[in-house]
């Protein structure tokens, strides 16, 4: 439908001759001729045709842009089916542009249909796609900010690519495809959605003003949009690529109300489950946790990236279901880490709430080996905060001979006690010399850590520290 990619010049205007020549009366061709011929200089065959789709009374956002296109006035460059006007000076953008779209079309495995990409620096404008013309769309980019082009560039690529009718999903799209341009993904678990996911897939059509509203009245814009974003990469690793893609086209057929029965077939569970599970809450329902896999998932993402919020979210999630042993012990490691790690980052942060969380949990442990070692690396943890916060010398050597004796023991408990071996070897390095330091077993125990992937950045992070120290 889209017809050739070019290699020739004239090759789209070749493709619209065509088409014209099977049905004088197809829109689209008639449209796209215009800038197809403007772009090899024949204008004019694109001002006859501009006078054609003006006696035909079409009328749209882009009517103008056509007439200045075939009078010469505006240039414009074309790479296949994408059409580009840069401001005068600024030839990169046509290099962006049609790398944005050939980037984004391969992420969602879609042809490019015809479309003109408008760069303008009319700072009145907004970024958006307008489709009031047959065969083409017309897409409108504010340059003023040139760092964040990219990002926005593929997310109304993504709305030329795919389109369900429904603004949620539409926008979703759009927000996965800025991951393209390095946009990091948001986890919006545990907030629930403003309104319940059912009413804005069945009054979310794009003409009602149900997503607007929402972003205007609440100022939460970008809660929305990265929300969107999430449940669209949930039906992406639910249903893959061609599915998803499947069901987006489906949904583009269907009247809205039958939109959540639609999801419901393809996902195999109901829209509540969903929501509950990515969003913490489905909205106005009491609160209920996401998975204990995925909240482990989550934790071991953060020890990578050593993110804090994550595990911040992870504690508050698992807090009310401390009596389950495994969430106990995953909580118990998300508090130690995070004990950790708010040191390790010079933050001055008071662990009262942390000692009595871990007080509580300490004792909903089962008994075994791993478990006495994960308790000592707790109470080792907090003797540790308690030495940073110290002011005098005598009360940073009691907690660091109390840490200590909780982290070694830790660590002869179970050598798989990373945490332990780490906030011991930091001890280990960071201590005054004859005050505790003693590079030889930090160094020990360091190498020891880095061979578990998971800790390795943390560890070559000290090993480094112990170099510029010798
Ligand atoms: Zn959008």
């Amino acid at each position: 439908m889209n017809g050739p990619a070019n290699s020739r010049e004239s090759e789209r205007l070749d493709y619209c001759n065509l088409r014209l020549s099977d049905d004088p009366y197809d829109l689209g061709a008639l449209v796209e001729r215009v800038l197809a011929s403007a772009c090899i200089g024949q204008l004019e065959t694109s001002a006859k045709d501009f006078k054609d789709i003006k006696r035909l009374n079409l009328s749209g956002m882009a009517i103008p842009l056509l007439r200045e296109i075939c009078a010469g006035r505006i240039g414009l460059v074309r790479h296949g089916t994408v059409y580009i006007i840069a401001p005068e000076g600024m030839p990169d953008l046509v290099k962006l542009g049609w790398q944005r779209c050939a980037e984004i079309a391969s992420f969602y495995d879609c042809a490019i249909p015809p479309c003109l990409i408008h760069f303008t620096q009319d700072l009145t404008a907004c970024d958006l796609v307008v489709r009031d013309l047959p065969g083409i769309a017309l897409v409108t980019l504010r340059v003023d900010d040139l760092t964040d082009l990219p990002r926005r560039l593929d997310h109304e690529i993504a709305h030329i690519l795919l389109m369900s009718g429904n603004r949620f999903l539409d926008e979703g799209l759009a927000v996965l495809a800025e991951t393209c341009s390095g946009r990091q993904k948001h986890v919006a678990y545990g907030t629930p959605l403003p309104i319940p996911l059912r009413e804005l897939l069945v009054r979310g059509e794009h003409c009602s003003p149900v997503f607007d509203d929402i972003i205007q009245s609440s100022h939460r814009d970008h809660a929305l949009y990265d929300q969107a974003g999430t449940f669209i990469a949930h039906l992406r690793d639910h249903l893959g690529l061609g599915g998803l893609k499947t069901l987006i086209e489906d949904v583009a057929r269907v009247a809205p109300v039958m939109i959540p029965h639609l999801l419901e077939a393809r996902l195999g569970v109901s829209l509540d489950a969903v929501e509950r599970r990515l969003f913490g809450a489905a909205a106005g329902t009491p609160n209920q946790v996401i998975s204990l896999d995925e909240l482990a998932q989550i934790y071991r993402r953060a020890r990578v990236t050593g993110e804090i919020e994550p595990v911040t979210a992870v504690i508050t999630a698992l807090e009310p279901h401390r009596s389950n042993a495994q969430a106990a012990e995953l909580l118990a490691r998300c508090l130690a880490w995070r004990v950790g790690r708010t040191i390790a980052t010079g933050r001055d942060v008071d662990f009262k709430a942390e000692e009595g969380l871990i007080a509580k949990i300490a004792g909903s442990l089962p008994s075994t080996t791993a478990n006495r070692a994960l308790a000592e690396t707790l109470s080792g943890t907090l003797q540790v905060a308690a030495l940073v916060r110290a002011r005098d010398p005598f009360g940073k050597a009691i907690h660091m001979r109390q840490a200590r004796q909780h982290l070694e023991a830790a660590v002869s408990l179970s050598e798989a006690e990373h945490e332990a071996s780490l906030a011991l070897s930091s001890i280990f390095v960071l201590a005054p010399k004859g005050f505790g330091q003693d590079f030889r077993r930090a160094r020990e125990l360091l190498e020891t850590v880095a061979r578990s992937p998971d800790y390795r950045a943390e560890a070559d992070m000290l090993l480094s520290k112990i170099k510029t120290y010798v």
